[in-house]
């Protein structure tokens, strides 16, 4: 990592843990909501089918809120893997040092500015 002080290291592995704990207690939240909402359909609180399609939506948007902090808790884990094994901030696909105000802004990224545009182009 030569682009990265030990200082800049740990206040990006800081916030990684701090963003870690964050994430963890949503996607807490969100499978206790989802929870009590399925519970709630199957004791039968919701009352007609407006409202039972208002709970199915609701349920929606939870799940897909749940499977996107899933995924970036996944993201975050690897990031943390990498930094254990001294290649945080080198880009997964061409090997060159990612900026380090990039990864101050997204310190999961694994991708160069430019590997990361041709990335989401695909
Ligand atoms: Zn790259």
């Amino acid at each position: 990592m030569p682009n990265i002080t030990e200082k800049e290291l740990s206040d990006l592995r800081a916030s990684l843990l701090t963003y870690r704990k964050q994430l963890q207690q949503e996607i807490h939240d969100e499978l206790i909501k989802e929870g009590s909402s399925s519970s709630m359909a199957l004791a039968g609180k919701v009352h007609d089918k407006q409202e039972e399609s208002l709970s199915e939506m609701l349920t929606e948007i939870n799940l897909a809120m749940l499977s996107q902090h899933q995924h970036e808790l996944k993201n975050l884990e690897r990031a943390l893997r990498r930094m254990d094994g001294g290649e945080y901030g080198t880009c997964i696909d061409c090997d060159a040092p990612i900026a380090i105000a990039r990864l101050q802004a997204y310190p999961t990224a694994v991708r160069c500015i430019s590997c990361q545009a041709t990335h989401e182009k695909e």
